[in-house]
């Protein structure tokens, strides 16, 4: 295969795949040689097999000079599609990717409530930890606490309250 170096519309020396396929000369202004190189026939085979050459070149025909390359991608890819899977072509991989992608949005949900269930766990934990530390330093009770009343009592000469009134009971008279 050799590039067609004279600057014409034909970008290549020998016929292109469409050309070679249909059994006809490849001139110099060929619609169908930009986009089917000699070296790829099956590329043509099979948008011609789905298509039909002459609705290739039609759909070609209609669009414009720059957007033409897509246009034979997306036939192409339609092509082989259609082949793959005769009754649903295209749709039957758009169906299967749309499944999919619910699939996966449900799958991220459920990983986002899990998340954020573990955030407010963690946040939960975190301000147990620090209200627990926070007991811990400022362990100077006041007197409307009533942990303050309680050691007050029990810290009488080390004594139960209890005992104290024992032992005035016992106290010698
Ligand atoms: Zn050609």
């Amino acid at each position: 295969m050799q590039m067609n170096r004279s600057g014409s519309g034909k970008p290549w020396a020998s016929p292109c795949a469409a050309c070679k396929i249909l059994r006809r000369r490849c001139g110099e202004k060929c619609i169908l040689a930009p986009y089917f190189p000699p070296n790829n026939p099956h590329k043509f085979s099979t948008a011609h097999h789905v298509f039909g050459a002459s609705n290739i070149v039609k759909m070609l025909k209609g669009v414009p000079t720059d957007r033409r390359d897509d246009a034979i991608s997306s036939m192409v890819y339609e092509a082989n599609a259609r082949v793959r899977d005769p009754i649903y072509g295209c749709a039957g991989t758009i169906c299967q990717l749309q499944h999919q992608i619910s699939e996966l949005q449900s799958q991220l949900a459920a990983a986002q409530a899990e998340l954020l269930a573990l955030h407010m766990h963690q946040a939960n934990l975190l301000s147990l930890i620090s209200l627990s530390h926070t007991s811990k330093e400022d362990a100077q009770p006041t007197e409307s606490d009533p942990q303050y009343k309680e050691n007050k009592e029990y810290n009488i000469d080390g004594l139960f309250s209890d005992e104290m009134e024992c032992l005035m009971l016992w106290e010698p008279r």
